[in-house]
């Protein structure tokens, strides 16, 4: 391949090009912040690939790559314990096929809106092509609020969500899995609820289903393993690893809980967590037996933990956990929680690695931050991208009637992060961007769906 520096008309084409088609882009999702944000961060690591391989200029594929193919958004109304009829917004964003049926969780917050729905989704496409597996991207999601709701609500609400969404998805189609407030009680009532209406028992409808009836071993760890795994790689680049290191890791859902345990097991003392309220820190180290016990099986809120460990301590409101000295951190909560400000402090402590377990938790000027100062930088499309890949293995496994064992799906997360890590460094290197892991994962995301798009003629 010729240089970059051999190439500059090319690159100043593709830059205008990119840039007309960004305009385009904000036009028609005006106010769509988050979506935006994601869009750019995308089509800027793809300037070098346009200008070196003007066929994706030809077939348009940036401006048909950002349009869904899909968004479905509709009415969910349920009974709530008092009687009082309750409405909700339901969402749907089937991005793209291309590689595969749509996969990606659905998210219950009152946050949900179409633009945090299309910016997951868009991510998601890029995520699913770099594990490897045949997966598209897609994403869903309503504004229901799961805190404070009984048990019989939640059924309830997610119960009218699933009479709705059933209408779309299926195995060969669109198979949805969880994300924010959706675990697997939520999977098991939205799958009870899809059975019943198709009258069959379509395994592979849902993933991160639980193990009695079709779920994975070793899917409730995978995403906060599987960032554990990839952030263990780019340390070793600098001869680096967690064993005795200090670590940070923001929130104490799903990834933050697994998060926590990998890293624990490879030596790294972690020093905080948080919830929406607020964050403890524990110079001895989280217990981590204490966080999953409050958050895992009495749904309280992380405050408590001092409860028990009175020699920590708890801080209310959550940015402020970035201001703790740490090697390591890891966000692992929602998007936009590291501002430029926020990073700034971690580069001040002395942040070695910074690797994104939750999706786009970092703003753009803040990942200027960690460039600018060479931070180790982990892209949340490859980080997190263990959950959706052992989602996939889930799926192998429904279509072939059979288990594995944890060992065996947890090896195969390791190879599948290692794989990612190496994609995502080749690809920055083929384009002269050396260590630059955002623009590699967008770039190696982004080329097998492409390729596939062209393939498949203007559909
Ligand atoms: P979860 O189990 O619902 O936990 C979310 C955690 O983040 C909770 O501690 C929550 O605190 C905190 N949080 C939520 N909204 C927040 C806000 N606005 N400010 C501060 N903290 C907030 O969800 P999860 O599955 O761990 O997902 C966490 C992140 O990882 C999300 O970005 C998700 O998209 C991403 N992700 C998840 C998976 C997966 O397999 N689960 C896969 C890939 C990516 P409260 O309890 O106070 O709400």
């Amino acid at each position: 391949m010729p240089t970059l520096e051999k190439i500059q008309p090319e690159l100043q084409f593709a830059q205008n090009y990119v840039n007309e088609v960004f305009e385009i882009v904000k036009k028609r999702n005006a106010n769509e912040n988050e979506f935006l944000q994601a869009v750019k961060e995308v089509f800027d690591s793809l300037v070098p690939v346009l200008a070196k391989d003007p066929i994706y200029i030809k077939h348009n594929i940036l401006e048909r790559i950002v349009e869904p193919e899909r968004i479905i958004s509709f009415r969910v109304p349920w009974v709530d314990d008092n009687g009082t009829v309750q409405v909700n917004r339901g969402f749907r964003v089937q991005f793209n096929s291309a590689i595969g049926p749509y996969k990606g969780g659905i998210r219950f917050h009152p946050s949900v809106n179409a633009s945090i729905v299309k910016f997951l989704g868009f991510e998601q496409i890029f995520k699913n092509s770099l594990t490897g597996q045949p997966i598209g991207g897609g994403k869903g999601g309503s504004d229901f609020d799961p805190k404070g709701k009984s048990d019989g609500e939640i059924m309830r609400f997610t119960q009218s969500f699933m009479t709705e969404l059933s209408k779309y998805i299926g195995p060969d189609t669109d198979v949805p899995a969880g994300d924010i407030g959706v675990g697997a009680k939520e999977i098991g009532y939205m799958f009870g609820q899809y059975k019943k209406i198709r009258g069959s028992f379509q395994a592979g409808v849902l993933t991160g289903k639980g193990l009695s009836y079709g779920g994975s071993l070793a899917r409730k760890e995978a995403t906060g393993y599987g960032t554990v795994y990839f952030v263990e790689e780019m340390l070793k680049e600098t001869n680096l690893s967690f064993n005795g290191r200090t670590v940070v890791v923001s929130g104490s859902g799903n990834v933050s809980i697994y998060a926590i345990e990998k890293a624990q097991q490879l030596g790294a003392k972690v020093i905080a967590c948080s919830d929406s309220s607020g964050y403890i820190y524990d110079e001895n180290g989280i217990n981590l037996e204490t966080v999953k016990r409050l958050k895992e099986v009495e749904k309280k809120r992380i405050n408590e933990y001092v409860n028990e460990h009175p020699h920590a301590k708890y801080v209310e409101g959550c940015t402020g956990i970035w201001s703790l000295p740490c090697d390591i951190a890891l966000p692992c909560a929602t998007q936009n929680e590291i501002d430029e400000v926020s990073a700034k402090m971690l580069v001040a402590n002395g942040v070695k690695a910074v690797g994104e377990g939750a999706n786009m938790p970092s703003t753009l000027e803040a990942i200027e931050v960690f460039h600018a100062n060479n931070v180790l930088f982990g892209p949340a499309k490859a980080v997190n991208a263990g959950g959706v890949a052992v989602s996939a293995l889930e799926m192998a496994q429904n279509s072939m009637r059979l288990s594995w064992s944890f060992e065996e799906v947890d090896a195969k997360l390791q190879e599948i992060m290692k794989d990612i890590y190496l994609n995502s460094k080749t690809a920055a290197a083929d384009y002269e961007l050396d260590g630059n892991l955002v623009a590699g994962a967008n770039i190696a995301g982004f080329k097998k769906v492409a390729d596939a798009m062209i393939d498949q003629g203007v559909i």
